[in-house]
């Protein structure tokens, strides 16, 4: 046996320069036959030492406290001790019994003129024990609630911390709903930033998303809006909402676009898939007009289905390809007219595509008549996609040059971010609106790291 132990200690150093100094672990390895495992501290050590420095801390840190405020600021004597009350605090470290010490009043009777004492308790103390838990604690399990599953997440906790602080799924989904409605009040209660209007048009990238409903909700499925707010040297801001819930979405925007610097005379953009609902909604967050441009990942996908089919016919072994290779010389025309803000032009064309196709079904007869005709449907489809928003495409490779963007592309990712990884349908998971809402405030909080220290702050 050849036992070689490590000793840790933590030595408290107080302000009027006392020190004490107490083992909170030793580890042990017996090097006579090691493995692998022998190397370096092992996750239960780690967790075990973190466990007892922070009780040890937390002692301290209430002694230290509650001794500061013993003293009167009136005579300075100090005040007795009334009793110490039991309880636990839950931190990333452990789940801690603390004494929470209440004082007896100072003889000279002035004490309740005293800041530093309130019914028997130390401020400074309580300062410290707000809440059953620390506001990391509730925030690190809020963010592991918004990325993983609420189980997944409690796991995840319980592997990597002390025993006890993951608790289960219902803590983290309760944690999780406490910062959710964190986030949004301070949304709503944050004034006006100041805003740069010299830094050009706000831009507003959305899109939807359709989530699977809990049973018994009104439908199968609802669709929540993702999107984010872009301004010139400002960091995105994401922002999400579901139905039903007590954020609407044109306030949900608003807020957005207040965070980034929007007052009521700033030009705002919106980019989006043609969904008019979409485009009404920021109307109506800024009460007033808007730019809206069609997204050209949208068009380009409509635009790739038509070519990509006619394509497929071309190919085939269709015997009277004539008519399709005359419709080819329009549909190689159509990303390029549109992309250049041709888009009017584009659309005449769509029709004697159309006559094309139709040719082409009489010439071939039965054969390849469904292939036919769904690649006529295709150009169908974009015509009546361009025709609905006319007023909404633009010039798009002259805005591109100029360094502008041009597609929703970025809220799409909003959206694979937001809500894929979340809550996708291959996921089996069913939400109610409230549920999904507030998951995904905390994401979007944690894609722009508004989570983090200090943004929040916790009350009660
Ligand atoms: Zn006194």
């Amino acid at each position: 046996m050849a036992v070689t132990e490590w000793a840790i200690y933590v030595e408290t150093r107080r302000p009027d320069g006392t020190r004490e100094r107490c083992e909170i672990g030793a580890i042990r390895r017996d090097l006579s036959a090691p493995g692998p495992d022998d190397l370096g501290l092992r996750l239960a050590e780690a967790k075990g030492l973190l466990q007892q420095l922070q009780i040890r801390m937390i002692d301290g840190q209430i002694e230290q406290s509650a001794a500061l405020d013993r003293r009167c600021c009136h005579c300075g004597l100090t005040r007795s001790l009334h009793d110490r009350r039991q309880r636990t605090i839950q931190t990333l470290f452990g789940t801690v019994p603390v004494c929470q010490p209440r004082l007896r009043p100072c003889p000279c009777r002035r004490s309740q003129a005293d800041s530093s004492v309130s019914g028997g308790r130390s401020r400074r103390v309580s300062k410290l024990l707000k809440g059953r838990a620390t506001p990391e604690l509730v925030r690190i399990q809020a963010e592991l609630g918004a990325r993983l599953s609420f189980r997944e997440a409690a796991r995840v906790i319980d592997l990597f911390l002390p025993s006890g602080v993951g608790a289960n799924h219902m803590t983290v989904r309760r944690r999780l709903a406490e910062i959710a409605d964190q986030v949004e009040a301070r949304d709503n209660a944050s004034p006006h930033r100041i805003s740069l209007s010299k830094g050009g048009p706000l831009i507003v990238s959305l899109d939807g998303a359709h989530i699977r409903a809990v049973p018994g909700f009104q439908t199968r499925h609802f669709e929540v809006t993702t999107g984010r707010v872009d301004a010139k040297e400002r960091p995105t801001r994401h922002f999400a909402v579901a139905p039903n819930v007590s954020m609407s979405r044109p306030d949900t925007i608003r807020n957005a676009l207040r965070a980034q610097g929007w007052l009521p005379d700033r030009e705002v953009i919106v980019l989006s898939d043609g969904d008019p609902s979409l485009v009404g909604a920021v109307r109506t967050a800024v009460r007033g007009p808007v730019t809206h441009i069609l997204d050209w990942f949208h068009i380009s996908m409509r635009v790739r289905h038509v070519e990509q089919s006619l394509a497929g016919l071309l190919g085939s072994d269709l015997e009277h390809k004539g008519p399709l290779d005359y419709a080819a010389f329009n549909v190689d025309r159509l990303r390029h007219l549109i992309w250049n803000g041709y888009a009017d032009e584009a659309r005449h064309t769509l029709p004697d595509i159309m006559q094309m196709a139709a040719n082409a079904v009489v010439l071939n007869g039965q054969q390849g008549r469904a292939r036919i005709e769904r690649f006529a449907r295709l150009v169908r489809d974009l015509e009546t996609y361009l025709g609905l928003n006319s007023s909404a495409l633009i010039d798009y490779g002259r805005r591109y040059r100029a360094g502008l963007p041009i597609s929703t592309s970025r809220a799409e990712s909003t959206v694979n971010s937001l809500v894929n990884m979340r809550m996708n349908k291959r996921r089996q998971m069913r939400w109610s609106p409230k549920g999904a809402h507030r998951v995904l405030q905390v994401r979007a909080a944690v894609v722009d790291g508004r989570l983090a220290d200090g943004q929040l702050r916790l009350t009660g």
